[in-house]
């Protein structure tokens, strides 16, 4: 079986159909590599072939990316000369897609065959590289296909002839927005932005592309012919090099150099630029290449990509239990937590009841899905239909007794044991047997909330991340006595509103409150040690963490830091560390309560934007002549999470790898070039984490010491990914 097929038509139009076996998407393997060159190769030689249509048999959509095994493939392919074998690798792509794009011409560009590439829709990566090799683009009319090059996003860029053809196309600047952000479009914007040539009705699809074949069409490429210049200018032009010194000041300002792919993004399009097509082409092999080789880039794949999508299509859902998805959601707090659920379980298309104790409070929950609605029409992203469906969905109310029917019930009540053990009480009263109770705490145990119930199987954690809308995760908790259909309703559930799932088990802040804090404080407690503060938020800036330490107090509010340190103290007694008390209660008395209040940490103009560091801050806690280095002021900050991460490994409350890192880039923005925290112990090696965790241990106290089971691998050498192997666990 192959995934390409060719028949030719009478009038002698070839058509090449890509139809990857056993997928819903096609998906670009190493023997379809082989078997789209062999076909082209027959087309172009074949007399009786006038030209060629490229398309998919898959509806709705032509091709999703690559299979990324080809990557391991071409490591493997030389020996122990990895970057070798990547370097031939690339270099056989893009000689098939220069086949494809010179059509058969010869060097003064005569003769030759027109390739039209005609898309179903959907054509993402290498499935719009090939594309863009083709001599036009015929897209259906499909406004949910997404076209594009999202590389950028794992950690790579489009290393298959995507640069260098893009920028060719329409200059370094009109391109960035693709390559730099992976930027996706509908097929009329694609059209409007110039990625493609032609939408057309779906029905129409293949005629339109066969026309145009028949049509005797010019087939070179701009940059084929003599005396092509780049839109914009290269960077040599006056114009040209406002926009590459622009971009690099972009690029490094917003990915602090520690993203290898933009960098490696940038040098292959500035270097590219000054140069022949093809020796480009080389150019962008070479740095595709480097970038293959820095464990960052494998790391963020095999986070962001690979375990990201194993965990949304249900890795770690228990085995044997039936499709739990939900019908009908109860929410019980229309809050902004509530508020932000109903919305997303709305989109989904699941039925809501919404219930506050007052119905004032109910409909203003539900008033948080109309103001969403409504900007989202303003955006052209939505219309009024779609607008009173959402709406229509969502019933806010007082009346326990909607409730009937409902499958699930998701909690987000005051945070206190005493209001939430009332309000599942009253639920459980109303609802089927059948019914799953979950809580949206963030703090309480959920061993102990489940008492208040009367199934403590059916009982769960749901833990969101707010805002809702926006963030990622969704963080799902089994108390101890939670079964397997709870936790396949809750992840069911996270499947049906498109968030990426977590399972840990029950523990004090769960899996990514517990790694968050201890970065916040370690932040704090330095400010109280006579660190610069600027040097503490550059430091983790300069780590690809999204916010600073101090900025994180004033976002989340240093009152919820008080309110959680009081309460922890209360729970751990004399264990408790109170290292950050003092500065956070003395901020609370001063009414610096963060961004809400318009003073924290930062100040704030009159508008709410963020200004400098706040000098306030000096004349209590000075600053000390005597300050430790950047590399000193970062190990504190990311041992203070990752130590966290393998603690909760080490407690059973991670019980798979994958998760901790997904759900450290996706729930608090751990330096994602580092795949997660996890990953990043592996890259920098335990022993190396060991040694530095417990020099830290000495000079700053115990919390640094290296858990066991760090020290257990350091002795062997061994990594997370070895030992922990999703696949063997699996
Ligand atoms: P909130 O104060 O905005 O909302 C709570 C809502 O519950 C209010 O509208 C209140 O009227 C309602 N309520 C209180 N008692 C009730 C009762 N007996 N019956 C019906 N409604 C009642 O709080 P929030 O920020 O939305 O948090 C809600 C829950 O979610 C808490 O457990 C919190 O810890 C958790 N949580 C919060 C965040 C966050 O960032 N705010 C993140 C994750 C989880």
């Amino acid at each position: 079986m192959t995934d390409f097929t060719m028949k030719t038509d009478a009038d002698g139009v070839a058509t090449i159909t890509w139809d990857t076996v056993g997928k819903s998407m096609n998906v670009m393997n190493q023997q379809g590599f082989y078997d789209l060159d062999a076909l082209i190769d027959e087309a172009l030689a074949d007399d009786k072939i006038k030209g060629v249509i490229l398309t998919s048999g898959k509806e709705g959509s032509f091709a999703g990316g690559m299979d990324l095994n080809i990557i391991a493939k071409m490591k493997e392919s030389a020996g122990d000369n990895p970057a070798k074998g990547l370097m031939d690798g690339l270099m056989a792509t893009h000689q098939m897609l220069r086949k494809i794009e010179r059509g058969g011409m010869d060097d003064k560009n005569k003769g030759g065959k027109p390739i039209a590439c005609a898309m179903q829709g959907t054509g993402l990566g290498i499935g719009f590289e090939i594309p863009l090799a083709c001599h036009r683009i015929f897209v259906a009319d499909n406004p949910k296909a997404k076209i594009g090059l999202p590389e950028i996003m794992v950690g790579i860029f489009p290393g298959m002839g995507g640069t260098t053809r893009l920028v060719r196309m329409m200059g370094a600047m009109a391109a960035s927005p693709f390559l730099l952000e992976g930027k996706l479009s509908d097929p009329k914007k694609a059209k409007a932005a110039g990625l493609v040539d032609e939408v057309v009705p779906a029905d129409e699809l293949l005629a339109k592309a066969k026309e145009w074949v028949l049509s005797e069409p010019k087939i070179v490429k701009p940059w084929d012919e003599k005396g092509y210049k780049m839109p914009g200018g290269a960077p040599y032009h006056p114009a040209g090099f406002m926009t590459f010194v622009g971009a690099s000041a972009m690029v490094h300002g917003k990915t602090q150099g520690v993203y290898p792919a933009a960098k490696a993004l940038l040098s292959a399009v500035y270097e590219g630029a000054m140069v022949p097509f093809d020796t480009a082409l080389k150019i962008e092999a070479r740095w595709f290449t480097n970038v293959l080789m820095n464990p960052s880039s494998g790391a963020m794949i095999r986070s962001l990509f690979i375990n990201k999508e194993a965990l949304e299509k249900g890795a770690v859902r228990p085995e044997g239990v039936d499709d739990q998805s939900v019908k009908k959601v109860g929410i019980i707090g229309a809050g902004m937590m509530g508020a932000g659920i109903a919305l997303v379980s709305a989109l989904a298309g699941i039925e809501v009841v919404l219930i506050d104790s007052k119905q004032e409070a109910a409909d203003k929950g539900k008033a948080y899905t109309t103001a969403y609605m409504d900007k989202g029409i303003a955006r052209k992203k939505a219309t009024e239909e779609k607008k009173e469906k959402v709406l229509g969905l969502i019933n806010a109310t007082t009346d326990y007794d909607a409730l009937k029917g409902c499958d699930l019930i998701v909690e987000a009540v005051f945070e206190d044991v005493g209001v939430k053990a009332e309000v599942t009480k009253k639920v459980q009263a109303v609802v089927g047997e059948d019914c799953i109770f979950a809580t949206n705490t963030s703090t309480l145990p959920i061993t102990e909330l489940a008492k208040a119930s009367n199934n403590e199987e059916q009982f769960i954690g749901i833990h969101f991340f707010s805002p809702v809308d926006k963030m990622l995760l969704v963080e799902i908790i089994k108390g101890a006595k939670t079964g397997d259909r709870a936790t396949a309703k809750a992840l069911d559930f996270v499947r049906q509103i498109r968030k990426t799932p977590i399972v840990v088990n029950d523990a004090r802040f769960f899996y990514a409150n517990r790694c968050i804090i201890p970065y916040i404080n370690e932040g704090i407690r330095m400010v109280t040690e006579g660190v610069e503060p600027a040097l503490i938020e550059n430091a983790a800036k300069l780590l690809g963490m999204p916010l600073g330490p101090l900025q994180l107090v004033d976002e989340t509010s240093v009152d919820l830091g008080v309110k959680i340190a009081k309460a922890t103290k209360a729970a751990m007694g004399d264990a408790y560390d109170d290292a950050v008390d003092e500065i956070l209660f003395w901020m609370e008395a001063e009414g610096r309560l963060g961004r809400k209040a318009n003073a924290g940490f930062y100040a704030y103009d009159e508008k709410g934007k963020r200004q400098l560091l706040w000098d306030g801050l000096e004349a209590k806690y000075p600053v000390s002549d005597d300050q430790p280095e950047l590399s000193e002021v970062q190990n504190r900050l990311l041992f203070a999470q990752v130590l966290e991460a393998v603690r909760a490994i080490e407690e059973d409350v991670l019980m798979d790898i994958r998760e901790g890192d997904v759900g450290a880039i996706l729930g608090w923005g751990f330096a994602p070039w580092s795949g997660g925290p996890l990953s990043w112990l592996d890259m920098v090696g335990t022993p190396w984490a060991a040694e530095t965790t417990n020099a830290l241990a000495k000079k700053h106290g115990e919390r640094f010491e290296a858990p066991d089971l760090l020290e257990a691998m350091a002795k062997e050498g061994e990594s997370f990914y070895e030992r922990f192997d999703p696949a063997k666990a699996a």
